[in-house]
């Protein structure tokens, strides 16, 4: 698997990891842990008793926080040690043929960045609805190439957000200490640095030039093809039956069109021959409106889809990225969208 960072003394986890028990040695002694004892010490002991002081709410009861003082173990047994070094590794395509690689086989993640797992979970989202569509045959084989282009994509984005974090809380240079102890002490005053201070904070990724999006044309503040939806309450109704829900509540395991508006006779047409789901999204009850719809009750459907016009929809892959969005619902458009939603020729 290629090194996206070679590792080196710099970006090594002991050394870097060294430099945070140095900090929270001193706060929970008052004492300096000199770079040379950890040096010639043992740094995994070191560094579980550290822990151990930070998890503890009362200094007091922690034992005697001694370095070098075994009576400091005696709270537990020290079962397994190890030594962890980051890496920030990816092949660089994850389909080959009829093998599918995901997760830690495809990629590798510093830890610090809390991303490995959550990155292979996000793997097996993207590739399960197209591997089940491809051997249902209502999907394309493009689809499987799709998995690997985003989801290379997606792991070298972790990857970047990650190694960030690491060297937030881990920092392996004076330059890189003095930006963290910047932005921490910055950000008790000033909302500007808040978001600086953590950086495993994260948000979907989102894939804008995927095979499988239809480019978007519209703009202005809509979540763009290729975010993932987002959601919000919504009433679903039925004749006189209502009941509360969330709009992701709706997108299940078949490609979803959201549609402001009662145009159920287009949308048929242009999803005819496929296994679509069609969601009919109404600003207010209407009693002419024959069938389930949802209701934007709370009026909060519009905001956050950022849909304007009133007859705008969405098409939403069954793991919930946009696939294509319109404001007006053409027939020959939407029915090459989800074509190529499905990894299938379209005309255009
Ligand atoms: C110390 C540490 C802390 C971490 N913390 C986090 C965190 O907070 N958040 C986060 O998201 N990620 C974290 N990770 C990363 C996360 O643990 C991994 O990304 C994740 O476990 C990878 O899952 P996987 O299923 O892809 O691979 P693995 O968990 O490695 O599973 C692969 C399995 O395949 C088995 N196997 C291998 N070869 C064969 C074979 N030939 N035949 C049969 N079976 C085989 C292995 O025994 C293993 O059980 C951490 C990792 C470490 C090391």
């Amino acid at each position: 698997m290629p090194y996206l960072e070679k590792p080196s003394p710099e970006n090594s986890y002991a050394k870097t990891h060294a430099a945070l028990l140095v900090s929270s040695y001193k706060r929970f002694t008052g004492k300096d842990l000199l770079p040379d004892e950890i040096a010639s010490g043992d740094i995994p002991r070191v560094l579980f008793e550290a822990h151990f002081g930070l998890v503890s709410h009362n200094t007091d009861s922690v034992p005697v926080f001694n370095y070098g003082n075994q009576t400091a173990l005696t709270a537990f047994e020290l079962e397994w040690k190890s030594l962890y070094t980051f890496q920030c590794r990816s092949i660089e395509r994850y389909r080959h043929g009829r093998v599918l690689f995901a997760g830690d086989a495809a990629h590798l993640v510093p830890i610090l960045g809390v991303r490995g797992l959550t990155s292979g979970i996000d793997d097996a989202g993207n590739l399960a609805w197209k591997l089940a569509a491809v051997i249902q045959g209502i999907g394309g084989d493009r689809l499987l190439d799709s998995y690997s282009e985003e989801r290379v994509f997606a792991a070298h984005e972790n990857i970047s957000q990650a190694r960030k974090s690491t060297l937030f809380m881990t920092p392996p240079s004076r330059g890189h200490t003095l930006m963290r102890d910047a932005a921490l002490s910055l950000a008790v005053a000033h909302e500007f640095a808040r978001p600086l201070v953590n950086p495993r904070q994260t948000t979907a990724i989102v894939f804008p030039t995927s095979i499988i999006n239809t480019p978007d044309t519209l703009g202005g503040d809509r979540p763009p093809v290729g975010a993932t939806l987002p959601t919000c309450p919504v009433e679903w109704r039925d004749g006189n039956r209502t009941q509360a829900c969330h709009l992701l509540d709706h997108v299940r395991l078949r490609p979803t069109i959201v549609q402001f508006g009662d145009h159920r006779a287009a949308l048929a047409e242009a999803s005819s021959g496929h296994a679509v789901d069609v969601v009919t999204l109404l600003d207010r009850p209407d009693p002419a409106f024959d069938g389930p719809c949802l209701i934007d009750n709370w009026q909060r459907a519009r905001a956050v889809l950022g849909a304007s016009g009133p007859d705008e929809g969405i098409l939403v892959r069954p793991d919930g990225h946009i696939a294509a969005r319109w404001t007006s619902p053409d027939v020959g458009f939407i029915r090459d969208a989800l074509r190529r939603a499905l990894g299938l020729e379209a005309s255009t």
